[in-house]
């Protein structure tokens, strides 16, 4: 290697991890501000944020799930869980809810600084958690919250597309929900919509899904040039928070070129890659580092994950707005990314089935958590049925995304480590033969 291409390298590869670290401390710094200011924010979900209607009204947005796990990954949530569950909720409900509800009761004060009150909150009905959170929201700060209904596919494999006679019908049903949205929007903000600036936030999405369509692309090749549980994570957050910005569109722009790099020159995210995983579920976060080495130590790396399909907001399908017709055109979408991730959630053996071969899929490993039963119900059932239908190693560990009293570090390394030696000689039978 010549010493320019070593420095190309040394600048190139991390870049995303480094970048995507900053991009969210600036992120939670300028939340900090608004929250000090006293001014409001607009809440909302990963699925289905609506984040190019409310970043037209340049409103501040918080994603509470993003703020919870942070409490975990910062080894902090017990502190949180406790006060939610002393305040009156219970052990069994989703851990991001109680997280939030004591991030609420401390003032907005987390670890990532402080957050402000909602103004308003977004929600969609891809997780029926959302609509009990926001009315906890709705009761401690009386202000308005709006549900967008997403008509789901009417069974496993039947989304419809533009153009069929269904989806048209559920489309109109979208747009005139957008449009209540958008006069929500101008009531609470006090300004009037304007279609230019939606234009330029969904061409910045536009750019982003793009480039997010291609990153999922790059890491079919061997080796992965990311860690879909890990990297795939950081890129997560940008996706979500800095959707239709011009900010998340240049990291997503450096991203690819980085990725690219990697790709043209066989650099893999681990130097060296024995096995490659898909991931079903939701992180470990409570030993987030620490879980991933379980895999990686193993030469185990995850190349793609359902949650970097149903927690992109509909980036991975690579969807890109008409800026013809954008009220449209952003039904379309939200129809099309919300149904998406419910059906990689509800339905994820069909996208095992359907990227095991692209991604070189050596083992799945299932993830079902105490936390999130809209994620986690009917894993079981679909590890059957991916089991019946392809002849590929599994795994099925339990724990949670926020909880570590159920998270038991030496009993999944024991399970861990057995699938790993499972898989060994599995593929030592196959070369004998
Ligand atoms: S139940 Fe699951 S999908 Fe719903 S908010 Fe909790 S973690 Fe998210």
């Amino acid at each position: 290697m010549t010493a320019n291409s070593q420095n190309q390298a040394e600048n190139l590869v991390g870049r995303g991890s480094r970048d995507g670290a900053t991009l969210f401390r600036q992120w939670f710094q300028g939340l900090s501000e608004v929250a000090e200011k006293g001014d409001g924010a607009a809440y909302v979900f990963v699925m289905g944020s609506l984040n190019e209607i409310l970043k037209t009204f340049d409103f501040p947005v918080v994603f509470p799930e993003i703020n919870s796990l942070q409490t975990a990954v910062r080894r902090v949530a017990s502190e949180y869980l406790n006060e939610a569950e002393d305040y009156g909720y219970s052990p069994d409900i989703c851990g991001y809810v109680k997280a939030d509800v004591a991030v609420q009761l401390k003032g907005g004060a987390h670890p990532m600084g402080r957050i402000p009150k909602p103004s308003l909150a977004v929600l969609t009905n891809a997780c029926n958690t959302y609509i009990k959170w926001a009315e906890i929201w709705e009761r401690m700060y009386e202000m308005p919250t709006f549900v967008m209904d997403i008509p789901g596919t009417r069974a496993d494999g039947a989304q419809t597309w533009s153009g069929n006679q269904d989806f048209e019908n559920d489309r109109r049903y979208v747009v005139e929900q957008i449009k209540e949205l958008i006069s929500l929007c101008e009531r609470v903000s006090g300004k009037r919509f304007d279609i230019d600036k939606f234009r330029d936030v969904l061409s910045h999405a536009n750019a982003m899904s793009r480039a997010w369509h291609r990153l999922l692309e790059l890491n079919c090749k061997q080796p992965a040039v990311f860690n879909a549980l890990t990297d795939g994570t950081i890129y997560l957050g940008v996706a979500n928070g800095m959707r239709g910005t011009a900010e998340g569109t240049a990291f997503f722009k450096d991203l690819v070129e980085e990725m690219e790099y990697k790709s043209t020159n066989n650099i893999g995210t681990l130097t060296e890659e024995t096995f490659r995983l898909f991931f079903v579920g939701v992180p470990c976060y409570p030993i987030f580092r620490r879980f991933n080495e379980f895999f990686t130590e193993w030469g185990g790396v995850f190349v793609h994950s359902t949650y970097l399909w149903f927690a992109s907001g509909g980036t991975n399908l690579g969807f890109e707005y008409d800026l013809e017709n954008p009220i449209d055109s952003l039904a379309e979408g939200v129809l099309v990314s919300v149904r998406d991730a419910m059906d990689s959630m509800f339905h994820q053996q069909r996208a095992i089935l359907s990227l095991a071969d692209p991604f070189h899929v050596d083992g799945v490993v299932y993830h079902p958590i105490k936390s999130c039963r809209t994620v986690s119900t009917g894993l079981a059932d679909g590890r059957r049925y991916v089991m019946a239908n392809r002849d590929v190693p599994t795994l099925f560990i339990e724990s949670d995304l926020m909880d570590k009293r159920v998270v038991s570090e030496a009993q999944m390394k024991n399970r861990i480590d057995a699938f790993f030696e499972g898989m060994i000689s599995r593929r030592q039978s196959s070369q004998a033969t």
